[in-house]
C-alpha cells in the first residue's frame, strides 16, 4: 500500500495519524484537536526541552527504518527530561513532509512514535505538519515534571565527588559503523547477491536503531534515595558531555580507562574494525547513557548499584579533565561530538 499524502490532506493526514492516541497522564488535560493542547502540571516544576532532526544532517533513511526513527526520536527527548531528573509527560511533533513519502511511511513513523510514548508513559499532546521541498524535518518538544528541589542540573558537581556513568559505552557508534560497512558492502554488490552480516551483533544495531532512555536509573535514585550533585545525558559521547559537566560545574576531572563500562559486542567489533575501543566510548557519542556525580561518602552505595560504574572523580579546575590510561599515562580529554545516525 501506498497511499498519496494528497489524497487525505493535511487534516485527513493529522486524523489518521492522531486518532488513536488516548491520554494516560493526570497532567494531560486536552491532547490534538484544539489550538493548543493545555497541562496541568500541579505545583511541581516543569521541564521543556525540544530537538530537531532534519534528514541528511542527523539521520539517513537508508539505515534508518522509520518505524526506528519514530521510537528514536521521541526518546532521545524523554532522554533529556531524565538527565535533569525528572518525567517526560507530554510530547508534541512537528514534522515537515516532501511528496517522496506516503501516508503508510508516515504510520510508520507516528507507530514508533506511539511505542516510545506508551513504553516512557508520555502523551502525545500535538505538533504541526507541513510539507517540505525536499528532505524530511522532525521538531519534538517534551514537557516534563520533577520536585523542585530534586532537580540535578549540569552545574553541581565539586572536588571529591564520584563521576558515574550507567549501562555501557560505544555501542552506538560501533552499531552505526557496522552499519555503513553494510551499505559499502550492499551498494558494490549486485542486489540479493549479499545478505547483510549482524549475527552477534544484534546489540550493537539495538543500540544505535533503538536506543532507551534511562527511566530506570532515576527510578533507581528515588528507591536508593541517592540524589546525584550534577547529571547530563551521553548523547555526544563521554569525553565531550564530561567536558560540559565540569565547564559548567568549574571542576576538572579524572577518568580511568579500565574503569569505562564497555559490551563485549563493543570490544570485539572495535577489534573487526581495528579501532580502539576506548575512542570509540569516548567520542562515539548516542549511548543515551547517564553520567552523573555523587559525593565521596555515597561510594559503598553506588558501588553496590545494578549497571552503575564509578569511572573516576571529580578534581579541582586548576587539575583540567585527563583520561588515566591502562598504561597510567594522563591524558588530556578532547570534545569530539558526534550526531549522525
Ligand atoms: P493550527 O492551524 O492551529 O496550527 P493544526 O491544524 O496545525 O492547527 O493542528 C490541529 C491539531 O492537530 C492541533 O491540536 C495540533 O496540535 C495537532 N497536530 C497538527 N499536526 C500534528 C502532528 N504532526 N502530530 C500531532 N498532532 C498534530
Ligand atoms: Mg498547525
Amino acid at each position: 500500500m501506498r497511499t498519496q499524502i494528497a489524497t487525505l490532506g493535511e487534516f485527513g493526514l493529522i486524523d489518521r495519524l492522531t486518532k488513536s492516541i488516548r491520554l494516560t497522564n493526570e497532567t494531560s488535560l486536552k491532547g490534538v484537536g484544539d489550538d493548543a493542547a493545555v497541562l496541568d502540571l500541579g505545583t511541581k516544576k516543569t521541564l521543556v526541552t525540544t530537538d530537531l532532526l532534519l534528514e541528511g544532517i542527523h539521520f539517513d533513511l537508508t539505515y534508518v527504518p522509520l518505524k526506528h526513527l519514530g521510537y528514536k526520536a521521541a526518546v532521545v527527548n524523554f532522554s533529556d527530561i531524565y538527565a535533569m531528573n525528572g518525567r517526560p509527560q507530554q510530547i508534541t511533533v512537528s514534522i515537515a513532509i516532501s511528496k517522496r513519502f506516503s501516508v503508510e511511511d508516515l504510520e510508520a513513523f507516528y507507530d514508533g512514535i506511539k511505542f516510545a510514548c506508551e513504553t516512557y508513559g508520555v502523551d502525545l499532546v500535538g505538533g504541526d505538519t507541513s510539507s517540505s521541498m525536499t528532505g524530511f524535518a522532525i521538531s519534538i518538544t517534551c514537557i516534563g515534571i520533577a520536585d523542585g528541589d530534586k532537580i540535578v542540573y549540569r552545574d553541581g558537581a565539586k572536588p571529591t565527588d564520584l563521576l558515574c556513568v550507567s549501562g555501557d559505552l560505544g555501542a552506538a557508534y560501533m552499531g552505526l559503523q557496522l552499519l555503513v560497512r553494510e551499505k559499502k558492502v550492499f551498494n558494490g554488490k549486485q542486489q540479493g547477491e549479499v545478505q547483510p552480516d549482524f549475527a552477534g551483533r544484534e546489540y550493537l544495531l539495538e543500540r544505535q536503531l533503538k536506543p532507551e532512555a534511562r527511566k530506570d536509573i532515576v527510578a533507581l535514585f528515588a528507591a536508593n534515595d541517592i540524589l546525584p550533585t550534577s547529571m547530563i545525558d551521553i548523547s555526544d559521547g563521554l569525553s565531550s558531555e564530561t567536558l560540559h559537566l565540569c565547564k559548567q560545574s568549574n571542576v576538572g576531572c579524572r577518568i580511568f580507562e579500565d574503569r569505562i563500562p564497555i559490551d563485549y559486542q563493543t570490544a570485539a567489533m572495535a577489534e573487526t574494525f581495528n579501532m580502539n575501543v576506548t575512542t570509540a566510548a569516548l567520542n562515539g557519542g548516542e549511548d543515551y547513557e547517564l553520567l552523573f556525580t555523587v559525593p565521596l561518602q555515597m561510594h559503598e552505595k553506588v558501588s553496590l548499584l545494578n549497571g552503575i560504574h564509578i569511572i573516576g572523580h571529580i578534581t579541582k579546575p586548576t587539575f583540567g579533565c585527563n583520561l588515566v590510561t591502562r598504561d597510567s599515562q594522563e591524558l588530556k580529554l578532547r570534545a569530539q561530538g558526534w550526531n549522525i545516525i
